[in-house]
């Protein structure tokens, strides 16, 4: 038995969701029941969520073997999407990446870089690793699942740097995430987005070339068992390939080679047509601001780059940070808040540009973009429905889990 704690400190915003946040609590409990359940394992007596909901722009969390701290916009509470997917992702980092623990990592040296390959895994694995649990708990529908993973293929395709920048040059760049250059699509791509897509690729591929004997989840079992119980750390990516392959008796160094330390395409349509979903493409027209904006760790976005005619007469400048769009809160990505607005629209952006703040009124311009849509085959066979359902469900379709 164990009981997840709940911390809330004596702030009247938060003490409002001490005596309401009845659903969050039900969330957290089975998150927290899914994810031992999916490990086999419960490596604590007492795990402690932090949670701060400010009425402010707020996103991200901090894991810790013990506990995690979350700061989730009061906003965002509305639909309880966001908290239980960074809620599922903290909570399973108390393995992936507390004891799941590549050796790049170590020994921690806080005068210094770490540089380290193993982020795609150590962060965008536990966001697959989430997700299935999410599946798991009833708290995510197969469906959704499949809208959240065309999503992720979008981003990455649309960004031309997944064509030279590796997940693993990805993950050994991230001291460069705070520079707005670094940013650029043309110059990287994010080892979240393509480590969760490498991460369920991953476990098609696992589950195919062990004929349904092992999945994603044996392999984490694996690590447990094999490093993080044995308090060794693992030899980053070399060590994901070489539990993996004892899993499938196969050889994945073209899979790793290309597609985690390579920027060779995914295998997309092969692996997801084991499991009888086909991705399209789709031309669709979305609204442009006319200018790109990001977060530095913490809101507001700031501006860092101004491409548009309309956006530069407007006077958005480099810099100016945006602190209400309409009126609201911006979106957690501004960037998403716009593509899903109408292209001609006038908006009313309140900004704060070199210590004054405004309202700058601005017309939205339009932009191509190519959207995938992973999408359930109609002609899937039976054996292919069946891949799919062991895939969703996190099982083996042959039992053969080590006791
Ligand atoms: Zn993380």
């Amino acid at each position: 038995m164990f009981t997840p704690g709940m911390f809330i400190p004596p702030h009247p915003a938060r003490l409002w969701l001490m005596f309401s946040g009845r659903p969050t609590t039900i969330a957290s409990k089975k998150i927290t029941a899914a994810e031992t359940a999916w490990m086999d394992d419960r490596p604590f007596d007492t795990y402690v969520f932090i949670y701060h909901f400010p009425h402010a722009p707020a996103g991200g969390g901090m894991e810790h073997a013990y506990s995690t701290a979350i700061d989730l916009s009061a906003n965002e509470l509305k639909d309880l999407r966001n908290f239980q997917s960074v809620s599922a992702h903290e909570f399973f980092h108390l393995w992936n990446v507390k004891r799941i623990r590549p050796q790049s990592l170590e020994p921690i040296d806080y005068s210094r870089e770490n540089y380290t390959r193993a982020l795609w895994f150590s962060e965008g694995v536990t966001t697959t690793a989430a997700d299935l649990a999410l599946l798991k708990a009833g708290l995510m529908k197969p469906e959704d699942y499949f809208k959240k993973l065309s999503a992720a293929i979008t981003t990455l395709q649309s960004r031309p740097a997944h064509l030279t920048q590796s997940a693993e040059e990805s993950s050994l760049d991230t001291w460069l995430d705070k520079y707005p250059t670094y940013r650029s699509p043309e110059r990287s791509i994010n080892y979240y987005n393509k480590g969760e897509l490498l991460g369920v690729l991953l476990d098609l591929k696992i589950r195919e070339d062990s004929h349904g004997r092992y999945s994603i989840r044996d392999l984490f079992q694996k690590l447990n068992r094999d490093y993080a119980k044995q308090r060794k750390f693992f030899n980053d990516s070399d060590d994901v390939r070489a539990v993996s392959e004892s899993l499938t008796g196969s050889d994945l160094r073209n899979f790793f080679d290309h597609y985690v330390a390579g920027t060779q395409e995914l295998p997309y349509n092969d692996l997801f047509a084991t499991v009888g979903l086909n991705l399209s493409q789709e031309n669709r027209t979305i609204a442009d601001p006319g200018f790109r904006a990001a977060r530095n760790f913490t809101p507001p976005p700031v501006i860092e780059e101004v491409y548009g005619d309309q956006a530069r007469s407007a006077g958005l400048r480099v810099g100016d940070e945006i602190l209400a769009v309409d009126g609201q809160q911006p979106a957690r990505s501004l960037e998403q808040q716009f593509a899903n607005s109408t292209p001609g629209r006038r908006v009313r952006l309140t900004v704060q540009s070199r210590g004054v703040r405004k309202d700058i009124e601005l017309t939205l311009g339009e932009q191509s973009l190519t959207a995938y849509v992973l999408r359930e085959s109609q002609q899937a066979t039976a054996e292919q429905l069946a891949h799919r359902k062991a895939w969703l469900d996190s099982e083996d379709q042959i039992p053969s889990r080590p006791q």
